[in-house]
């Protein structure tokens, strides 16, 4: 009897030892806190729902501001948990705070769930749009959105069950893609009282990235002539599309005068209707970037000179003179996002959960998907990210994109962690990153960033000193830093006039 004891014992050791070595993600490891566990088995036993979720925004694919549905599944799964609610925050009915608990520390998870547009495409290793023109996941919203809430409802788990105390917010945050959303609630003081905010967004890497990313101001502008027949009276005619054409030949000019860091681009969102009408309307929808706000701004004020001057252009002596139907060009603020002040304190905890959870791991038959979507994009195939990157606390100064998380950055502690949703070398916004967020292999992988984000949390809430350099950290880098709302109070968020 004692000897069989013994050899179950044996083989009990044996089993928690292999189920360690094989990284087998963090299901129950055996030196796991009991708190953390809790919330793994959570996400283990109701992984299937939430990927259910996730398929059902990327079967949806919303786009920004549009995401009703989207933003009702996720919010209602959260209130059925016992969530407190609101809804339409900012004046965006796609936008929600969700909350539990109570007291600090508050901590903020962030949700987005706006799909982009043209790239409907079905889980395929070739491009096969369900819809042609249609909204599809290419930056994998669905997985951010059900994976947020996922950690969330995790947490709240090993909350219950372990008294664990202190405030987790779910913040539903409507189209990143166009960088609107957590500009105005930032502005409108719905960060205030948030001690650290967890990020994380699906990628084709598992790490945690502190490289900045770049300010952003968006903006359109309209301008105006009057309307003649382009052939018969062509003299009696002020082209609002001259002014278009006269205001990019300008911005393209001090294109080359700008800092080496300085982006700018645009589209044309309205050239007029017909070759043989003179336009009465045009517009331009325009980006200036830049690696902080202060160059953004430096840049965006010339841009504003060459609008006037673009005006003038097209109405010469008529400018300025309303007896002639003259209407002076009108810019449309959008939206501004500064760049990302990250929190290296903060990723250092994310890093330490990161590791923990592990990379995910892949079939035969998901690695072979991968190669097919590698081989068929036209990049190096060469699998999935199997490992999770070292933690890299000055990586090179910039990256190209930009980002509204980085305006809560600037408010509380902010940063973030990505994980493998889609195949090494496949970018973002791509048909075959809308395809693998659609598929078993994103999904697998959102069922970590749950894992990750419900462990950042839980050491927060058992150690709430884990928090006192993520502070101090955060005062030193904001302490030149004189936050200046990128929108002022009266401007509401909306898109470009094409996109309403
Ligand atoms: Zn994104």
């Amino acid at each position: 009897m004692i000897k069989r004891s013994i050899s179950i014992t044996l083989f009990l050791i044996y089993l928690a030892v292999t189920v360690q070595v094989m990284g087998a993600g963090t299901s129950d490891p055996a030196d796991l806190i009991a708190e953390k566990k809790t919330a793994a088995k959570w996400v283990d036993k109701n992984g299937k729902e939430i990927q259910a979720i996730s398929n059902q925004i990327w079967d949806l694919a919303e786009i920004a501001l549009k995401e009703f549905k989207s933003a009702k599944l996720l919010s209602t799964t959260l209130e059925d948990a016992g969530f407190q609610l609101k809804r339409g925050v900012s004046d965006m009915p796609s936008a929600f705070v969700a909350s539990y608990g109570s007291g600090k520390p508050v901590i903020a998870f962030l949700a987005e769930y706006d799909a982009l547009p043209g790239l409907s495409q079905k889980v395929s290793t070739k491009i096969d749009p369900v819809v042609a023109g249609a909204g599809g996941h290419g930056c994998g919203h669905s997985l951010f959105g059900a994976g947020t809430i996922g950690g969330a409802l995790a947490l709240k788990e090993s909350m219950v069950k372990h008294g664990l105390k202190g405030t987790i917010r779910v913040y539903g945050t409507p189209a990143e893609e166009q960088v609107v959303a957590k500009v105005f609630m930032v502005r409108d003081g719905l960060f205030d009282d948030v001690d650290v905010c967890f990020d994380w967004h699906p990628s084709n890497k598992n790490r945690v990235r502190v490289q900045p990313s770049k300010a952003l101001r968006s903006f359109e502008v309209t301008f105006y002539g009057r309307s003649a027949h382009a052939s018969g009276a062509p003299w009696k005619g002020v082209s609002a599309l001259d002014a278009v054409e006269a205001f990019a030949t300008g911005v393209n000019l001090l294109r080359e005068h700008i800092p080496t860091t300085g982006r700018i681009h645009y589209v044309v969102t309205d050239g007029g209707g017909a070759p043989n009408v003179i336009p009465a309307k045009a517009s331009i929808w325009m980006f200036t970037r830049a690696k902080d706000w202060p160059e953004v701004m430096k840049i965006y004020r010339h841009v504003e000179t060459i609008v006037k001057a673009a005006d003038m252009m097209a109405w010469g002596e008529e400018y300025g003179d309303p007896d002639t139907g003259f209407r002076t060009a009108e810019i449309n603020m959008l939206t501004g996002v500064y760049e990302y002040n990250h929190n290296k304190e903060a990723a250092k905890l994310v890093h330490r959960n990161l590791m923990r959870v592990g990379p995910p791991e892949y079939t035969k038959k998901e690695t072979r998907f991968g190669r097919k979507l590698q081989e068929a994009f036209g990049v190096e195939v060469e699998g999935y990210h199997t490992e999770v990157a070292e933690l890299d606390l000055d990586p090179l100064p910039e990256s190209g994109g930009s980002t509204d998380v980085a305006n809560i950055s600037w408010v509380t502690p902010t940063t973030a962690f990505s994980v493998s949703n889609w195949p090494l070398n496949i970018p973002a916004h791509s048909w075959a990153s809308t395809s693998a967020s659609g598929s078993s292999v994103g999904l697998k992988a959102m069922m970590n960033a749950c894992k990750v984000l419900a462990f950042n949390a839980i050491d927060v809430m058992m150690d709430p000193a884990l928090l006192e350099p993520v502070r101090k950290e955060f005062e030193e880098s904001t302490k030149n830093f004189d936050y200046a709302d990128p929108v002022d109070a009266k401007t509401k968020p909306s898109l470009p006039s094409h996109m309403r």
